[in-house]
């Protein structure tokens, strides 16, 4: 069945239009044509090279939407208010694996640590169908036994019936519930159905300049992986909720999706997560001549403390 997210309908349509650009393009610099001539064989379609790694975002947000559908019918699915309710547990008690002390290369860091990083969803109802579509936040596994680590705000969705996760190696699974979670801080650690899964350690080397990796799903880009360093670590008063909390700055690229995603350092271990972007514009009252993007993103010192 297709679906209909409107960002990937807006693509497909500006490819196609680029499409038939190209071909007027060329039929119209084509002098002398012999009306009579053979008409040339067309070219081949495109096929896919399934090269390692290889994703299709269209073939994954339709496993996402479909198995939704099946856990929300099938009363696997946990309701939502439920897991609003265990926001307010603030410590668990879980095993958490040893971070690791040897340095990898980009490639061996994302074949290693794919499979424990997770895509969030949320559930929202189309505009353009019956269905319901999965909106795409960001996650990580903390131990194989099923816990993992998201932002509160990804969680903290109340139009929502239900969350579900899905791993870098295929799994889709309901979030059974939220272990802890503290909304100042914005982190959440939450526990998924079953086990064996794929841990990413946590780890305390973040000074100043390290380089680090992100590999997140920004706009439903699947598992995209950046790199960059930490800019720099800044402490942010909270207006409204009051406190100050510590962000890590990085020069790593991620966007809206991104969220939850694991910030790593060059021995795979988990040194932050996600949070937000702020964009900073030559002319900021019309938001015009974007001149940078601040990274932030949470210290995992803030995913520890809610551990016993
Ligand atoms: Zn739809």
């Amino acid at each position: 069945m297709l679906s209909c997210h409107p960002p990937e309908c807006a693509k497909s349509w500006s490819l196609a239009l680029a499409v038939a650009g190209l071909l007027t393009a060329s039929v119209a610099r084509l002098p002398g044509e012999d009306k009579n001539a053979a008409k040339p064989a067309p070219a081949p379609p495109a096929q896919p090279l399934s090269l390692p790694g290889e994703v299709s975002d269209e073939q994954l947000e339709d496993q996402l939407d479909n198995a939704a559908d099946r856990l929300l019918k099938s009363g696997q699915a946990v309701k939502m208010s439920e897991l609003l309710r265990q926001l307010y547990r603030r410590s668990c008690s879980i095993a958490l694996p040893k971070a690791s002390t040897n340095k990898l290369s980009a490639a061996e860091l994302v074949t290693r640590s794919r499979a424990g990083v997770l895509v969030i969803g949320d559930l929202y109802k189309c505009k353009k169908c019956p269905r319901w579509h999965v909106g795409v936040s960001s996650g990580f596994m903390l131990n194989d036994a099923g816990a993992c680590a998201t932002c509160y705000h990804v969680v903290n969705v109340s139009e929502s019936p239900t969350l579900i996760a899905m791993t870098g190696d295929g799994r889709i699974v309901p979030v059974r519930e939220v272990l802890a979670a503290n909304p100042h801080t914005d982190v959440a650690i939450l526990r998924l159905d079953g086990a064996g899964y794929t841990p990413l350690p946590l780890d305390a080397e973040a000074a100043i300049g390290l380089p680090v990796r992100v590999l997140s799903h920004p706009d439903d880009h699947f598992f995209t992986l950046s790199e960059g360093i930490i800019s720099r670590y800044v402490s942010i008063p909270l207006q409204k909720k009051g406190g100050t909390v510590t962000m890590m700055a990085i020069t790593a690229d991620f966007g809206a999706g991104s969220s939850g995603a694991p910030v790593l350092n060059e021995r795979g271990g988990v040194v932050g997560m996600v949070n937000n972007t702020q964009s900073l514009y030559y002319d900021p009252k019309r938001g015009k001549d974007l001149q940078m993007v601040f990274k932030h993103c949470l210290p995992s010192q803030y995913i520890r403390e809610l551990i016993r």
